[in-house]
């Protein structure tokens, strides 16, 4: 018997068929003998238009109200669930995360989890029940409901799985594996049988929507294995997990993000500045991509920082307040796309990228290079071209080689 927490994504619980089939499939694993914990997103879609009714009424609404608003998509699909699996005969009851206590910060839209209480969920797995819980969600102290940023339902399964030692972590989504690149934009994409904690961090942490990049952090630092499958094959999928042989190719995967833009503050008199910049960031919460600071010959300071484009928009604002503003520049519809894996510099990757898209005659926007990987920011519209020819170079080659 083992201890098994499931996390369906949200195509995988779209509509009533597809509840179904997760039902089934859930269903099967507790008659094998297990104990089920089930997190759940939204009904595919929910999110996004929740998003769009909350500016169709503010421009900018209130992080409370709009992450009180979103909570209620995993709720719907959790009941739902829970209600698919009674109809097969089994027990199941649903929870919300402010029901489990799933405490959290009161970071609004990015809110990071603290604790999670297990006897609520341990007690009703010993009383025999499928437990479901509401993914992306928790309570701050206030009791005010968080979320946890977009696609955070991986996280709250991982965090489940720390708080209640659990046997196995298994993300079910519409893919049937982490791939070398995003299948839906490069055909030739592989999949990969598995990757280590730090790849699948890189690549989430670079755009692999994939998986939450924190809940791979987690899964790290708890040492808890994560099996990412689809829910519509139910076929092995990829394991992301600590100790991984060397494969022979130094770089596992591209991955791009788009709609980012670039801020860049310059004429800056001290590098002193840069500590403001970074106060008004964090005290927004937002997250940075990527930062550059650099001295001109004139002796003067220049930061540029690569950011998600609304938060960019509103960042800039604040920092115009703070900073004075005539030196602040904003370059919006920016893509980046990074080549991730353990050896990028020992490989000596640099150049070759670089040979590539001079080719291309691509405008760089920014560049930036570490062991573990390689990103270039540039145009929006050049993102999907410099991602196939990435691939191409580092992956497809080395691997036909
Ligand atoms: P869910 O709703 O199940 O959480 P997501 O949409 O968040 O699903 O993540 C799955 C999607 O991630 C896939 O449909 C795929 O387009 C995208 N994706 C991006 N990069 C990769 C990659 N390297 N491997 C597999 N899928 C990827
Ligand atoms: N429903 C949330 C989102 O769309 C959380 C998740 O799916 O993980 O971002
Ligand atoms: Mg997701």
């Amino acid at each position: 018997m083992a201890l098994i927490v499931q996390k369906y994504g949200g195509t995988s619980v779209k509509d009533s068929d597809r509840l179904r089939e997760v039902a089934k499939w859930v269903v099967k694993n507790k008659a094998e003998g297990n104990q089920m914990v089930v997190v759940v997103s939204a009904p595919g879609g929910m999110t996004d238009s929740l998003i769009k009714r909350a500016e169709e009424v503010h421009k900018t609404p209130s992080g409370r109200e709009l992450d009180r608003l979103l909570s209620v998509g995993e709720q719907i699909s959790a009941s739902l669930l829970a209600m698919a699996i009674g109809e097969l005969g089994y027990k199941a009851v649903s929870l919300t995360g402010p029901q489990l206590e799933i405490k959290t910060t009161n970071e609004f839209n990015n809110a990071k989890i603290l604790g999670i209480s297990s006897e609520k969920i341990v007690e009703r797995l010993e009383a025999g029940y499928i437990v479901i819980v509401t993914g992306f969600q928790g309570i701050d102290e206030d009791g005010s409901i968080t979320t946890l940023g977009r696609g955070g339902s991986d996280t709250t399964a991982v965090a489940v799985g720390a708080a209640i030692s659990a046997d196995q972590v298994e993300i079910y989504t519409d893919v049937d594996g982490v791939y070398t690149a995003d299948p839906r934009i490069v055909e030739d994409a592989r999949k990969l049988s598995s990757l280590s904690f730090i790849e699948m961090i890189e690549m989430a942490g670079k755009g692999a929507k994939v998986l939450h990049c924190r809940s791979v952090e987690l899964a790290a630092k708890y040492g808890i294995d994560i099996h990412l499958r689809s829910a519509f094959s139910w076929e092995e999928g990829t394991w992301i997990r600590g100790s991984e042989k060397m494969e022979k190719a130094a770089v596992r995967g591209i991955t791009h993000v788009k709609g980012v833009a670039k801020i860049t503050v310059d004429q800056l008199e001290s590098n002193g500045s840069l500590g403001d910049v970074m106060d008004v960031i964090e005290a927004r919460g937002s997250d940075i991509l990527l930062i550059n600071q650099g001295l001109t010959r004139e002796g003067q300071f220049e930061i540029s920082l690569l950011l998600k484009e609304e938060e960019a928009v509103r960042v800039a604002e604040l920092l115009r307040e703070r900073l004075g503003g005539g030196n602040l520049s904003l370059k919006p519809s920016l893509g980046m796309v990074s080549a991730v894996g353990i050896g990028i510099r020992s490989n000596r990757l640099q150049g070759r990228v670089a040979r590539v898209v001079n080719n291309e005659e691509m405008r760089v926007e920014m560049i930036s290079s570490s062991e573990t990987s390689l990103s270039y920011v540039v145009e929006g519209a050049q993102v999907d071209r410099l991602k196939k020819l990435m691939h191409y170079e580092l992956i497809e080659k080395s691997l036909s080689a």
